[in-house]
């Protein structure tokens, strides 16, 4: 028996049990177990409930299906979700089943008994969500089935898959127009968590009918907390970032090449931490095992390509750090977005280098691409950069990139913690681009600052370069701050790297104004990477919502841990992180008490509420205990 029969034998039952209230905030409580709406989600449900149509979109994290989850039990009928991955599909009929719901799936990975059984129950109507793959939905008999049966809803999530622009194209999806033709009167709504004014009217238009509502929620993640730094010894920074805030936590580690993946993960357990690599050249076995893994266990970190983290809902994804670029804003908002899906405090992390500029650029250049893709992928790639040299708070600067206007400072990025001084480098950087031009635009960051401080170098001597003007022109700086500024100069566009890929610099197209002295420059001095232990620690104060020490919180662990094993299902979703951590703040003593707690609906409440406050009892007697034989 696989786990979806498992999935369908503990749903049937409790659906004709399950008469389910029209009141979304009644659901909200007795179900889900939260106590009010985020954002726009109470504006969109009652719109869904009212029959109307919808489009939505939220960043990662922002509550998406609850947005159709609460009218599919408000309304009659059962609601049907399309949804383009067999894992995402598999994580919400968990969930959902968890929450005394009864919610099945349809997708190519079923047995035909399996399928049969959830036919039957859905014709039945003993359904509130079916999810369906969508080349499932368009099969003639598909659609004929849902023809004979009152239906709630149709939710399309991750409804950028209609995008032929994106990454995630699946042409499946272009044909779900047919849904409008089929199905006038039943209400749809899509769902996304890419912004893009391009994206968003291609949803509308293949989508949904003209009168559809667009529902925009901010995409700030407030939770998570940015910091960017400077690349030194990558592996023992990221292993002293871990080491310092996340030990036993979930992560994510993206890596350029498998080959990295692999050590990364091979470094970071040799030093006592979980670790696997994930990459496309693994066997399908291989991946699926450590996909799983990462899923089902607390505490594991994942190495891996950017291959990795599409369609996994895991919401205690403490952390993710970049060991390479990503390739662009776009995707570096996408990844970092995996970090903190639960809403507590969470880190993305990168460092980089200027050799990881030139690399990354002269890829770019090198590539099969035409000219003009070419062109668009360079401003993508230099919006990154211009964001990873940026001085002051990053919220402001990471949202305007999807034209969301932040105001005032977050508190809660490197720079706002510990503000980077700045200086007019537009003399600098002058001297920087004269190097560059008379030596003849093919030489490499090295052999420029040793030009420009005046060393006796045999290069110099062999091509001559003392003889230059330049020569010897920057002895006010230091070696570092050449090199800082050369890298600036270069994320910001103002050098570019040679085509041949030598790792010579030739002049960006935008530096005429500055060469000219049309324009001036401020740049960020580059902080020593060092230890920031000290600072650090003082800083996480305000993040105190993981309460790691405390004794019931690990007690609870222990036990939820044993318990989704038991089940066979991920532990958060059991209870998520948010809900152990409130209930260890409250320390509640009765059901009544117990229930109060954002994340225990009333099923979860019936399921495990004596087993959680017995618990919380033995981690009171084992301390009274010790207390006793301590004083004793
Ligand atoms: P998305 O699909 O938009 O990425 P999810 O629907 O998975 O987000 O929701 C993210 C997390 O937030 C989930 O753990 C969900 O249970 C939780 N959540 C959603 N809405 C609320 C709410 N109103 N109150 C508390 N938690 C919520
Ligand atoms: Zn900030």
């Amino acid at each position: 028996m696989n786990q979806h029969s498992h999935t369908l034998t503990r749903t049937m039952p409790q659906a004709a049990l399950a008469p389910y209230s029209s009141d979304p905030q009644k659901l909200l409580e007795d179900v889900f177990g939260y106590q009010s709406f985020r954002g726009q989600q109470a504006r969109i449900v009652d719109s869904v409930v009212a029959g109307k149509h919808a489009l939505v979109l939220m960043p990662t994290g922002g509550g998406k299906s609850l947005c159709f989850q609460i009218p599919a039990l408000a309304r009659a009928g059962t609601a049907v979700v399309i949804s383009p991955l067999i894992a995402l599909m598999r994580d919400q009929v968990e969930a959902l089943t968890h929450n005394g719901v009864a919610a099945a799936v349809l997708n190519s990975s079923l047995d035909s008994a399996t399928q049969r059984e959830t036919e039957a129950a859905f014709f039945d109507g003993q359904l509130d969500l079916l999810y369906i793959a969508p080349e499932r939905l368009l099969r003639e008999s598909t659609l004929r089935m849902l023809e004979g049966t009152p239906l709630a809803l149709f939710a399309i999530d991750e409804a950028h898959c209609v995008s032929q622009w994106g990454h995630d194209f699946r042409p499946e999806y272009l044909k779900l127009g047919v849904l409008g033709e089929r199905f006038p009167t039943v209400p749809r709504i899509a769902l996304t968590a890419t912004a893009d004014e391009r994206t968003r009217a291609e949803i509308r238009r293949c989508l949904l009918p003209a009168d559809a509502e667009t529902f925009i929620d901010s995409f700030d993640r407030p939770n998570i907390r940015y910091q960017i730094g400077l690349k030194n010894r990558p592996r023992d920074q990221l292993l002293e970032f871990i080491k310092a805030d996340h030990r036993n936590h979930s992560g994510i580690v993206y890596c350029f090449s498998r080959k990295k993946t692999e050590q990364t993960a091979a470094f970071l357990s040799s030093h006592g931490l979980r670790a696997l690599p994930y990459h496309a050249g693994l066997s399908d076995q291989e991946r699926r095992t450590h996909q799983d893994r990462f899923i089902r266990e607390d505490g594991l970190i994942i190495c891996a390509t950017i291959a990795f983290g599409m369609g996994i809902d895991k919401p205690d994804v403490r952390f993710v750090a970049h060991l390479d670029l990503p390739k662009s804003m776009e995707a570096y908002y996408q990844e970092t977005g995996r970090a903190g899906r639960d809403g507590l405090p969470a880190d993305a992390w990168m460092v980089y280098s200027l050799a990881d500029i030139m690399q990354i650029r002269q890829l770019l250049e090198q590539s099969g691409a035409s000219d003009g893709q070419k062109r668009l992928e360079r401003e993508r790639l230099e919006a990154l950069l211009a964001y990873c040299e940026h001085a002051s708070c990053r919220r402001p600067a990471l949202l305007d990139y999807f034209d969301e206007a932040y105001e005032g400072e977050c508190g809660n990025c490197d720079n706002c913690l510990k503000p980077p001084t700045t200086w007019d480098a537009t003399e600098a950087a002058r001297k920087v681009l004269s190097c560059v031009y008379r030596t003849g635009q093919r030489f490499g960051a090295g052999h420029l600052v040793d030009v420009l401080l005046g060393k006796s170098t045999d290069r110099i001597a062999r091509f001559g370069h003392d003889e230059l003007s330049v020569f010897g022109i920057g002895v006010e700086h230091d070696k570092a701050t050449w090199h800082s500024v050369v890298r600036q100069l270069l994320a910001l566009g103002h050098l570019k790297p040679d085509p041949e890929g030598h790792g010579g610099m030739m002049l960006g197209d935008d530096c005429r104004d500055l060469l000219r002295g049309e324009m001036s420059l401020t740049l960020r001095a580059d902080l020593r990477p060092k230890q920031r232990r000290g600072s650090r620690s003082t800083s996480r104060k305000s993040r105190d919502d993981i309460p790691s020490d405390s004794p019931s919180w690990e007690a609870l662990r222990e036990w939820r841990t044993a318990a989704a094993g038991e089940q066979g299902v991920p532990p958060y979703v059991i209870f998520h992180d948010a809900t152990l951590a409130a209930i260890v703040e409250a320390q509640p003593e009765s059901m009544d008490e117990l229930a109060e707690i954002s994340g225990v609906g009333q099923h979860k409440l019936k399921r495990y509420g004596e087993l959680v406050l017995n618990v919380l009892a033995s981690v009171e007697e084992s301390k009274a205990e010790s207390a006793e034989s301590s004083s004793g």
